[in-house]
């Protein structure tokens, strides 16, 4: 277990082309922290290079106490799982487990034990004396799983290990991972974690905290409470939190909020935190805090186009000036509404909606912590 550091971290690759911007980022000891943003942001060069399978351009990397930015990586301390777990073929699971240690000189008796422990704690205890081959997906992945935990890694570093499973093993992976880093934790035996993905629910459910990154950026670094909450601009907020936050685009004339043909009054508490007054704004209210409405009150009109049917609730999509947005009801009050017309009533939670510049994408509404 060890504190990992990036300070100023950058990567520039042959061809001239700068893939990280200088990045900062403190994972504290014991941390499950999840790298996450789309394709080519840039997760896989920022794990690369902790690993030591990258070459630094400039900063640092420091795991615990030393700077590794030039040591190789079977001496930082560290294990990696990939999205292809790439198995010895030909070796049983047993051996592929042990393969590791004995490369690094352990005693056969000494491998065989830490092959029993590990398979235990993985549950992977029958395959022991299978081939990679006669293993299904969730289970050859448990297995590479076991090849790097068996390593005792001070840090853990998994490049989208699930992606190559279906959405229910991926599902019931999610917790068996987070569950062992808990189990492992209380032990005192738990790695530090950097956990790449592309998928904001994998890193939703499983981060202590997540780093979002965009472009080689680092967007935010919070937890998922916190990036749910208060998204520091518009790109964390639409890309955390699913459905996808709307963004509707206006003008703030005094306490309103002024799109093209209508108005939404924004209260009180939310008008006098605004640290600024963007000429393009654009406001962000996610679809489960955008309300069907009854009664005539300040409710926005838009027309409803699709709907999708989740079971005990309802995706609504609509047109509100033009702009499609979607609305989360309950099936009950979806039963409940008049669908004699296409158009509907929508109306933001005052307390839930954020004002972003639209022009820098910062969000200049944060409400306090906690
Ligand atoms: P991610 O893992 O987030 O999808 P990567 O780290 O793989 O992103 O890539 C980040 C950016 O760096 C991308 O634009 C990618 O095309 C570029 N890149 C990755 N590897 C190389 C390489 N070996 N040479 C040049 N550019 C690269
Ligand atoms: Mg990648």
């Amino acid at each position: 277990m060890a504190r990992l550091q990036l300070n100023n971290l950058e990567k520039v690759y042959g061809g001239g082309f700068k893939a990280v911007h200088g990045i900062n980022l403190d994972v504290e000891e014991g941390e499950f922290m999840v790298l996450v943003g789309p394709s080519g942001c840039a997760k896989s060069t920022t794990l690369r290079m902790i690993a030591g399978l990258e070459d630094i351009t400039g900063g640092e990397v420091r795991i615990g106490e030393r700077i590794v930015n030039t040591l190789e990586p079977g001496k930082r301390g560290i294990a990696m799982v990939f999205q292809n777990y790439a198995l010895y073929p030909h070796m049983k699971v047993r051996t592929n487990l042990a393969f590791g240690l004995r490369i690094g000189g352990a005693k056969k008796a000494e491998a065989e034990k830490a092959v029993e422990e590990v398979a235990k704690i993985l549950e992977i205890e029958p395959l022991l004396d299978r081939l990679p081959k006669q293993l299904s997906g969730g289970q050859a992945q448990r297995v590479a799983l076991g090849r790097a935990l068996i390593k005792k890694p001070d840090v853990f570093l998994f490049d989208e290990p699930l992606s190559n499973l279906d959405a229910k093993l991926r599902a019931s992976m999610r917790v068996r991972i987070t569950e062992l880093h808990k189990r492992l934790k209380k032990e005192g035996m738990a790695s530090t974690v950097v956990y790449v993905t592309h998928d904001q629910t994998e890193a939703m459910t499983m981060g202590d905290r997540i780093c979002v990154m965009k472009d080689g950026h680092i967007m935010q670094v919070a937890t998922p409470k916190e990036l749910y909450d208060r998204p520091q601009n518009l790109f964390v907020a639409g890309f955390i939190g699913s459905p996808e936050m709307n963004v509707i685009d206006g003008r703030i004339d005094g306490t309103a909020f002024r799109t093209e043909g209508q108005v939404i009054n924004l209260d009180e508490a939310l008008a006098q935190r605004l640290t600024a007054r963007p000429e393009q704004a654009a406001l962000g209210v996610r679809p489960q805090h955008l309300k069907l409405a009854e009664g005539d009150n300040d409710a926005l009109q838009a027309q409803l186009r699709s709907v999708e049917f989740m079971g005990h609730e309802v995706y609504l999509h609509a047109l509100l000036d033009g702009r499609e947005v979607t609305s989360v009801a309950s099936a009950a009050d979806y039963d409940a509404m008049d669908r004699s017309m296409d158009m509907i009533r929508l109306l933001p939670e005052p307390a839930n909606i954020h004002i972003f510049d639209r022009e820098s994408g910062h969000n200049v509404s944060l409400r306090a912590q906690g």
